[in-house]
């Protein structure tokens, strides 16, 4: 006999929310301060101000772990898979005449002079060309010490000797693999493309090389398994996650073609002929989906661009980062880590609700020196106040010309984004929502604590 459950009646419900009420009412006793613990929508900007003096020394304090950047001397091709396309638009901030480049090379060099002319900027130009001929690994270790960068995670095509593998991690490329055929048309497409398809070929060439290939594998299985294992190995070499740029090529929506329609395509073009439109993304969607499957099986977290790009013809929709909803959230995946590089700017809110599944992370790199810190304090502060644990500090530390290097603007990424994450909190402590302790826990967590388990658990 099934026992049958008491039946609430409108008596017994009264009486249930009496009870309720009571308890509230003892609970509010013992703590006489819970009225005033609840959160107000602002705050004197003078009490905020006092919390962020006593915040920000602590949080500079804080060793940071860099989730994204490309260190490097300006020089050095292996620096990223792609290259700047001529006459590409500057956001302001970017631009040469920005005085805080100069603020950052007094800061870490004492850099005598108050602007970049040929004759000044060539001193510091000779200090970094006398650090990369000395070819050691102590002038880079050097610049994260100054800002008190604990570990870097560096996107190159290759580790450099002059970085130390104790403290920059590899993130390798990937994006060649969807570009095996005759690129004409892809190239074709616009400026851009015309400098980027060139050096994914070359990749893939690369790529070849490294596992002993002389051309192309002449069926689908051995492109697979050429693909597959490129990231083995790559791993075993210290790769820690792998990185799509796919963003700056082509839709971030991925389909799920059968293997029949991609190995269709495969048996017709792997040794000649140009692929149509539709033919060559099924083969990428198909190709996709082996890389993830892989990153999978080998633990190895997927790094996506997901934001605006360089280049005047990079496209916004096609970057939007809720094109990866239906892999992000696709139940096969749940055990792949995908990171979602850049806070997927300017779509950064859509961005903090994709980290709501458990499997997806974001950064703050790039947007946060596109954006003045103020602008960087309203972005964390709505994402620390939603999924705390799901976000990170990345730096996308780059150089912009040979004087003005990845160590300036990993100093204006790592002052920007310390400040920022400081008033944030400062406000989020001055409206009651939570504690100075809570404040700092939380800064860890974006500085560092966040991407150092995320890391450290792949080992
Ligand atoms: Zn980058």
């Amino acid at each position: 006999m099934t026992p049958i459950a008491p039946r609430l009646t409108t008596g017994n419900i009264r009486m249930k929310h009496m009870i309720q009420l009571v308890m509230l009412a003892c609970v509010a006793l013992m703590a006489p301060g819970i009225t005033s613990a609840q959160a107000k929508p602002a705050a004197a900007p003078a009490e905020t101000a006092k919390i962020y003096e006593r915040l920000l020394p602590q949080i500079d304090k804080i060793p940071i772990y860099d989730n994204h950047s490309h260190a490097t001397f300006p020089d050095d091709s292996d620096m990223d898979a792609q290259a700047a396309p001529p006459d590409e638009s500057s956001v302001m901030r970017l631009r040469e005449d920005n005085p805080e480049f100069v603020a950052a090379a007094k800061s870490l060099f004492g850099y005598p002079y108050d602007d970049f002319s040929a004759e000044h900027a060539k001193w510091l130009i000779d200090k970094k060309k006398a650090a990369e001929a000395s070819g050691n690994t102590v002038y880079w270790d050097s610049i994260l010490d100054k800002l008190n960068i604990e570990t870097c995670l560096a996107n190159r095509v290759a580790l450099a000797s002059y970085l130390n593998p104790q403290r920059f991690h590899w993130v390798f490329f990937v994006d060649s693999f969807l570009f095996p055929f005759n690129n004409r048309d892809q190239a074709a497409k616009n400026g851009d493309l015309g400098v980027y398809i060139p050096l994914q070929e070359k990749v893939l060439q690369r790529y070849e090389k490294q596992e002993g290939l002389a051309a192309l594998p002449g069926d689908l299985a051995g492109y697979e398994s050429f693909v597959r294992q490129t990231v083995v190995d790559n791993q075993k070499k210290g790769g820690v996650a792998m990185k799509f740029e796919a963003a700056y090529f082509r839709s971030l929506y991925f389909s799920d073609p059968p293997r029949e329609k991609a190995e269709a395509v495969f048996n017709k073009y792997h040794s000649s002929g140009i692929p149509t439109e539709d033919e060559y993304r099924t083969f990428q969607d198909y190709i996709f989906r082996v890389l993830i499957d892989q990153a999978g099986k080998s633990h190895l977290p997927v790094h996506f661009h997901s934001a605006v790009g360089i280049g005047d013809y990079f496209s916004l929709r096609n970057g939007n980062p809720l094109n990866l909803e239906n892999v992000l959230r696709d139940p096969r995946y749940k055990n792949v880590i995908f990171v979602l590089i850049h806070g997927g700017y300017p779509y950064t809110l859509e961005m903090i609700w994709l980290t709501a599944a458990k499997n997806v992370y974001t950064d703050s790199s790039l947007m946060g020196y596109y954006v003045y810190p103020s602008e960087l304090k309203n972005i964390l502060k709505q994402w620390v106040s939603l999924y705390p644990e799901k976000i990170m500090f990345g730096s996308d530390a780059f150089p912009f010309n040979d004087a003005v290097g990845a160590e300036e603007t990993f100093w204006l990424a790592v002052r920007s984004a310390r400040t920022a994450i400081a008033e944030a909190l400062a406000e989020l402590v001055a409206e009651n929502a939570i504690s100075e302790t809570k404040a700092l826990q939380l800064a860890h967590m974006y500085l560092h604590d966040n991407a150092a388990k995320l890391y450290g658990e792949k080992k």
